[in-house]
């Protein structure tokens, strides 16, 4: 294995979540290549403490400012950034790369932070993207940084786009493993809890992405987020079930030929692409074998049953702030739904009411986009305040 003649520098924010744990589980298993100069995190100050003696970077961020008292009572040793304004200034401390892996909307103001340092961003937090993705990449552009997504589809098309003229793309096909309910029609998931959605079948993720992939809406996110990050339509990104979540997506070109990303289900190959990047470094972690593997199947989603991947579409098409109303209303819902006072079904109802209740404005920058994320979400609570049917769900 080639040794970088000095570590890459790098800042996990997120670093107590699936995204950030697997990241640091890389940087484990390379010692000498990554230097871990700052962790964030935002209330599992145990973790984080214990992630802290093993990585020792020189700042630690917690967001939670409660969260934020119990860690400074450790008496730790490096620096303690407090709040969310202690969150950028830690995505603004320079490095070699920032991981921004918050779950949420959270991580807009520390995503451009981190790009209006002029640091790389590594980014696996898609909700950011789909609220601004167009703010998103001026800024980036604007100071020269590297975008790399995480997201394992998107990782897998930016593999397969290196070197290739945008001209000759024909479309993207994103894979989605159609989730928990997979085959289910609508009326089967009504009664569905929130331990039942947080089971996904082939990864392991954090609550919020595990509630998404059940109502597909997450490969909706991921449409958007792939408009942004590769500069094409929607009418140019398709969607196709793969259950068995190998291929992790794939692009076709206009000469009819298609390019393929396969592996395993583990987000530490995306996570190790996107950190070495643009170098490629010897894996000692368990790969594909091809002799073993199962049949892989390809399916056309079912928009009638998940309803989720419809209301993305329209949004990605209307442009403007409708991504952002439509992510701010999810969260929203989804959250209500982790919190046992929204039925399942009812996630696509309120984002359905919520996108019908909220116009987009077309003139976007990070001021209109903040305010239509602010009033979708006020509709999205009075709307599950205001309608009896949608909280008829017995716990
Ligand atoms: P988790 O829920 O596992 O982790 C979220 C992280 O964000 C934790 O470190 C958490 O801190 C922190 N956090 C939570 N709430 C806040 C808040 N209000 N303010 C600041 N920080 C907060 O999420 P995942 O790791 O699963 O996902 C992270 C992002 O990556 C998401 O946007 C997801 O869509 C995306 N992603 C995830 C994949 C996966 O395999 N997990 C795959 C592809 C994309 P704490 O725990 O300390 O409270
Ligand atoms: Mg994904």
């Amino acid at each position: 294995m080639t040794e970088p003649a000095a570590p890459k520098k790098i800042t996990v924010l997120g670093a107590t979540g699936s995204i950030g744990k697997s990241a640091l589980d890389v940087v484990r298993k390379y010692p000498g290549r990554f230097e871990v100069i700052g962790l964030g995190a935002h209330s599992n100050v145990a973790l984080l403490a214990e992630q802290v003696r093993e990585f020792q970077p020189r700042f630690v961020a917690v967001s939670d400012p409660e969260a934020a008292k119990h860690y400074a009572a450790l008496g730790l040793a490096p620096t303690l950034l407090c709040g969310m304004d202690g969150m950028n200034a830690l995505a603004s401390e320079p490095v070699d790369v920032v991981l921004c892996a918050l779950v949420g909307a959270v991580g807009i103001h520390p995503l451009i932070a981190a790009i209006r340092a002029g640091n790389n961003v590594a980014v696996a937090n898609k909700e950011p993207f789909v609220m601004a993705g167009e703010v998103v990449m001026a800024e980036a552009r604007a100071r020269g940084v590297s975008i790399l997504p995480v997201d394992s589809e998107h990782n897998a098309v930016f593999q397969c786009l290196q070197g290739v003229a945008k001209e000759d793309v024909a479309c993207i096909h994103l894979t989605a493993s159609g989730g928990p309910f997979y085959r289910r029609d609508r009326e089967s998931l009504r009664e569905i809890r929130p331990e039942e959605a947080m089971r996904h079948p082939t990864w392991e993720m954090g609550a919020k992405i595990s509630v998404d992939s059940a109502t597909l809406m997450n490969k909706g996110l991921e449409i958007i987020e792939a408009m942004w990050l590769f500069g094409l339509p929607e009418s140019q990104i398709q969607v196709v079930i793969h259950p068995q979540s190998i291929v992790h997506s794939l692009v076709e070109f206009k000469d009819g030929n298609i390019l393929a990303q396969l592996g395993i289900t583990d987000m530490r190959f995306p996570i190790l692409f996107a950190l070495s990047y643009p170098d490629r470094v010897q894996c000692p972690m368990d790969r594909l074998d091809l002799t073993r593997m199962q049949a892989l199947t390809f399916d056309r989603p079912d928009f009638s049953a998940f309803p989720c991947l419809r209301l993305a579409r329209e949004a990605a098409a209307r442009g403007g702030t409708a991504p952002a109303i439509l992510n701010a209303a999810n969260e929203e819902a989804v959250a209500a739904f982790c919190g046992r006072r929204l039925p399942f079904l009812g996630i696509s109802e309120v984002v359905e009411a919520v996108c019908a209740q909220c116009p987009p404005v077309f003139h976007v920058d990070l001021e209109t986009v903040l305010d239509a994320d602010r009033q979708a979400r006020e509709t999205a609570r009075r709307v599950m305040e205001n309608n009896g049917s949608l909280m008829s769900w017995k716990s």
